[in-house]
């Protein structure tokens, strides 16, 4: 298995209900290292670009508008197949769905406030990532 990094979002419902630190709990019980972090507030136009493959949905509005209605926490995580690894510990995009133990099952509100982003592909990763942070700002 490789080292990877992906880049994770702390949602505006999450930082709102003062959840960060035990979401980061999670990501460090699951051997995944944070080796960046900012806490940020995305303004609608910076959403839309990082929600940009989402456009065309239904839910883009509501997203998007979501994403920028509060401060968010972003960073990068780095371990074992972290990409997979990280998705495994965030849970099914709705909570409903989503397996005992992880941070969408424990703390999400609904499909749209689901608390946390995670990275889908390495390629994603990558252009992620570096939306957010220079390399000087990755400590691994
Ligand atoms: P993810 O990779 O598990 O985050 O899920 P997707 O890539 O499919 O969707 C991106 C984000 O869009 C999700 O995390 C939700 O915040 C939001 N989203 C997805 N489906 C819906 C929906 O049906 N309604 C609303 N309001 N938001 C949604």
């Amino acid at each position: 298995m490789a080292i990877e990094r992906t880049l994770s979002i702390i949602k505006p419902d999450a930082t709102r209900r003062n959840l960060t630190g035990r979401i980061n709990a999670k990501f460090e019980e699951a051997g995944l290292r944070i080796i960046a972090q900012k806490r940020i507030h995305l303004t609608l136009a910076q959403a839309q670009k990082f929600y940009e493959v989402h456009r065309e949905r239904p839910f883009f509005g509501e997203l998007t508008t979501f994403m920028a209605s509060g401060p968010v926490v972003v960073q990068v995580l780095e371990g074992e197949a972290a990409i997979t690894r990280n998705r495994e510990v965030m849970g099914a995009t709705n909570p409903a769905n989503a397996a005992a133990g992880t941070i969408r099952k424990e703390f999400a509100l609904s499909v749209g406030e689901n608390s946390v982003h995670g990275s889908d592909a390495p390629e994603t990763a990558a252009v992620e990532i570096a939306y957010f942070f220079s390399g000087l700002e990755l400590v691994g």
